[in-house]
């Protein structure tokens, strides 16, 4: 692409990863993508080696938190090349988290052009193994040097890239899940619909608590009642009570809007499901559990696609959900994104953006 310099590594680090156990976000490829915003505009951007940056201590993003990120993958295309997933939603999706965190936008295709310019020059990284992908991960943060609370006025965006297996130790298998109660994670009107990092470190000592009891992930209600389910972690979640998909309205400012849950409530209206966008309660859904009508609840994310909840922890209780088995809709939903994310699956949506490597 025109304007992006480009250096490349003369030691590529292509060998470090074990391969057959990426984890998630371990090990970075050999390239980044990097733009600066100075004077009221981003620059052209280069390609460089993956690399540590110089930062001053004073450097507002460490005290202030001005900063925000998407998250996205690459797969292998079985008829060759590579798909990018919806990467538009991303794209638009961080200039709506940088509006509400004072961040200047960035051209939404062009973004799109830079991931592909930098996943082809390190087109080895994109695993080969179904199942695993190259995460990008775009990050963009206020870089100038100065402790009164304002925003910045310069800028960085960078996008590096992670080969990954699935998200989840456990796979496809259903997770146990621990409702918070003591902790929120946003409140409305605040920063829970940008992807921002207050909101990850919001939820770091309640998902540690959640471990130590045993529990994968925790689920979080609402900031003001406290009974209305928000997000499972760091993924959106839907229900299915009597054959009908609920998920949560994005109308209250403290969900993030995702790309995967935009997916499934797309899929499932084709599928003709009932789909339904509405609050729901914790109290609903142990309800539905002693009526007999809670068949599934599942998480939505780029990161693990789909994750089966197989136990909700309410109350000291556990609510047991499709006998800790994942079930029919959860199972369809991830065969078949995961199907047209590698090009097995015919994409009538033209979800994919697909280019040549
Ligand atoms: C990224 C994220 C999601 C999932 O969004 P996708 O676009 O589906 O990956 C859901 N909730 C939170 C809090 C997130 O950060």
């Amino acid at each position: 692409m025109a304007g992006i310099e480009i250096q490349l590594t003369d030691k590529s680090r292509i060998n470090d990863p074990n391969w057959n156990e990426l984890g998630f976000g371990r090990y970075f490829s050999d390239h980044m993508f990097i733009t600066r915003y100075t004077k009221g505009e981003w620059d052209n951007g280069e390609i460089l080696p993956y690399g540590p940056l110089l930062i001053e201590p004073g450097m507002c993003t460490l005290h202030y938190g001005q900063t925000i990120f998407e998250g996205l993958k690459a797969f292998r295309d079985v008829r060759g090349g590579a798909n990018l997933f919806r990467p538009i939603m991303n794209a638009r999706r961080l200039n709506n988290s940088a509006d509400r965190l004072c961040i200047p936008r960035y051209d939404e295709l062009k973004l799109i052009d830079s991931m592909i310019e930098l996943i082809k020059i390190d087109k080895n990284w994109i695993p080969k193994v179904k199942g695993q992908s190259l995460y990008i991960r775009p990050v963009a943060f206020g870089s100038g040097n100065f402790l009164g609370v304002q925003a910045s006025e310069s800028y960085i965006l960078c996008v590096m890239t992670s080969p990954v297996s699935s998200y989840y130790p456990e796979g496809l298998n259903p997770v146990r899940i621990m409702i918070a109660d003591d902790y929120v994670r946003a409140v409305r009107g605040g920063l829970g619909s940008a992807k921002t990092a207050a909101n990850y470190a919001a939820s770091l000592l309640a998902a540690k608590k959640a471990k130590e009891k045993g529990f994968a992930q925790v689920l979080w209600l609402d900031g003001v009642s406290r009974e209305f389910v928000d997000e499972v972690g760091a993924m959106n979640i839907m229900f299915v009570i009597d054959n009908e998909l609920i998920t949560p309205p994005l109308t209250q400012d403290s969900i993030l809007a995702g790309v995967t849950r935009d997916t499934v409530l797309t899929l499932a209206k084709e599928w003709g499901m009932k789909v339904s966008e509405r609050s729901i309660t914790m109290n609903d859904v142990d309800n539905a559990n002693h009526a007999g009508t809670l068949q599934e609840v599942f998480g939505t994310g780029t990161a693990a696609v789909i994750s089966p909840v197989g136990v909700l922890n309410f109350k000291n209780e556990d609510i047991v959900v499709n006998g800790n088995k994942i079930g029919p809709v959860a199972q369809k939903m991830y065969d078949y994104i995961t199907g047209i994310q590698c090009g097995e699956i015919e994409d009538t949506h033209n979800w994919n953006v697909h280019f040549d490597l």
